[in-house]
């Protein structure tokens, strides 16, 4: 099991093919959320949408994105814990604002959502679907301010949390990434078109040459073809979610300002230094953990080999033949390479360790071909608290860190040793300032705090988990 993200977000302004280049660079976003998708578009008058369950590649059928008129256009993925998939939830959410239409796309978590909910319910406020999006445009409603910009800053003044936001007008697409910077968003042009994505990838799709990160607490409205950008907020410390790089973003993307592939080397090699192993081969597992194995490799000087292969053309349809045959999840996935593993010493990296129930099936496949010790690395710290700034965590009760030391984790597991990258080493392999970072999961240090336990109160308060 990994960590889930919940979302993906592109803008694209000025271009008569807008539908079309927001659906391809949400197809480049798919990692970062596969529950749901949509497009608005705006023609100068009016929005055209449309929103489904579903992959990028198989919910926009037939006629769908030519229906989608216009030459702006914001796209969102969307990840949704159980319980939440309500074709409500799904975005962009489209309303009107004082007789005005509006599309916002959220990636992130507000951790006060539910107390803001609840205050507003009191008033008399109803909401159409679970999400904490849904408040930003409340929160604007509710504001006595004219513009637009305005009335974004009443809203953003009463939110905590984390939120890149996409914002489109009849005329405008405007962007916002929340002042602690917690994910990322970028700015990218082709020509006299301009992109806003979740990460790198989503413009280098669409041919658009990455410009910069949009910066924490900044702005940026483009519209008319012109940009313009200004800070709403400053925050006290800035916490970009260092997972961002071990394993939600794409390697080839530029998050953060800095190249995903890069700083996993930099982890892998970082991780060597602080465990190494007496070891015949060095294997990933595939597809995240593979470039901090080469910066292992590299390292270590202990020769890489592809010795798991993963399976990309497993679809959520999957039959699995009965109940009892769950161990085959992970089977159907991966596959050793026997003739590479038999009799050898293998230290296996991968970026993180959830719950260890996956990890300890592929152990235990690596032993069944024949492994004769097996030494995992981890190119992350050990993950002992909950999420609570949009990324999908089980609770603390269900991290194997939050309960067992290291080698306990490694009994667990049955393998020979484990070692885990150091949070110091993490931060310093970034190659940014170390405290720019949220490390929370593995510290329990959290940078923007909550009275309540966000996931807990949001079950409690609609058997499902505001995102
Ligand atoms: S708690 Fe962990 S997963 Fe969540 S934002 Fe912070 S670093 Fe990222």
């Amino acid at each position: 099991m990994r960590l889930k993200h919940n979302c993906g977000l592109i803008g694209v302004h000025g271009s008569g093919n807008a539908s079309r280049l927001a659906y391809m660079g949400l197809y480049a976003l798919q990692h970062r959320g596969q529950e749901s998708t949509g497009i608005v578009t705006s023609d100068g008058d009016c929005f055209h949408a449309f929103k489904a369950p579903g992959l990028v590649s198989e919910t926009y059928e037939g006629e769908i994105l030519t229906d989608l008129d216009g030459t702006l256009a914001i796209g969102h993925n969307r990840y949704s814990t159980t319980g939440s998939q309500r074709s409500s939830n799904i975005q962009p959410l489209v309303v009107d604002l004082r007789g005005k239409p509006l599309a916002i796309a959220h990636n992130g978590n507000l951790v006060n959502a539910c107390e803001l909910r609840n205050a507003m319910e009191m008033e008399g406020s109803i909401f159409q679907s679970t999400t904490d999006s849904e408040l930003f445009v409340h929160l604007m409603a509710r504001s006595k301010k004219k513009s637009l910009r305005s009335m974004i800053g009443a809203a953003t003044g009463a939110v905590r949390g984390s939120y890149c936001l996409l914002l489109l007008s009849v005329d405008s697409v405007t962007a916002l990434r929340d002042p602690n910077g917690f994910h990322p968003l970028c700015l990218g042009r082709n020509g006299d078109v301009i992109f806003v994505a979740s990460e790198s990838c989503g413009l280098d799709i669409v041919g658009a040459s990455y410009e910069r990160e949009i910066a924490p607490g900044e702005i940026v409205t483009v519209c008319g073809g012109e940009v313009t950008a200004s800070r709403f907020a400053e925050a006290d410390r800035l916490s970009m979610c260092v997972f961002e790089l071990i394993y939600f973003s794409r390697p080839d993307s530029v998050v953060f300002g800095v190249s995903v592939d890069a700083v996993r080397k930099a982890f892998g090699r970082r991780l060597a230094r602080e465990h190494p192993a007496d070891a015949d081969i060095v294997i990933s597992v595939p597809d995240s953990s593979n470039a901090a194995t080469l910066g292992y490799s590299q390292e270590s000087g202990i020769p890489l080999e592809f010795g798991m292969i993963r399976n990309h053309y497993v679809g959520r349809t999957f039959i699995y033949p009965t109940s009892e045959l769950r161990d085959y999840r992970v089977r159907i996935k991966y596959n050793p390479v026997k003739e590479l593993l038999a009799g050898k010493r293998v230290v296996v990296v991968d970026d993180s360790i959830v719950r260890g129930t996956t990890s300890r099936k592929l152990m235990r496949m690596l032993r069944a071909v024949g492994a004769k010790e097996i030494h995992v690395r981890i190119s992350s710290p050990p993950i002992r608290f909950p999420c609570f700034y949009g990324i999908d965590t089980p609770t603390r009760e269900e991290l194997i860190a939050a309960k067992s030391k290291v080698p306990e984790i490694a009994r667990y597991l049955e393998v020979d040793t484990l070692g885990y990258l150091s949070v110091e080493g993490l931060l310093e392999s970034t190659g940014l300032t170390p405290g720019d970072f949220c490390v929370a999961c593995f510290t329990g240090d959290y940078p923007v705090g909550f009275t309540s336990e966000p996931k807990k109160f949001a079950l409690e308060r609609f058997g499902d988990f505001l995102v």
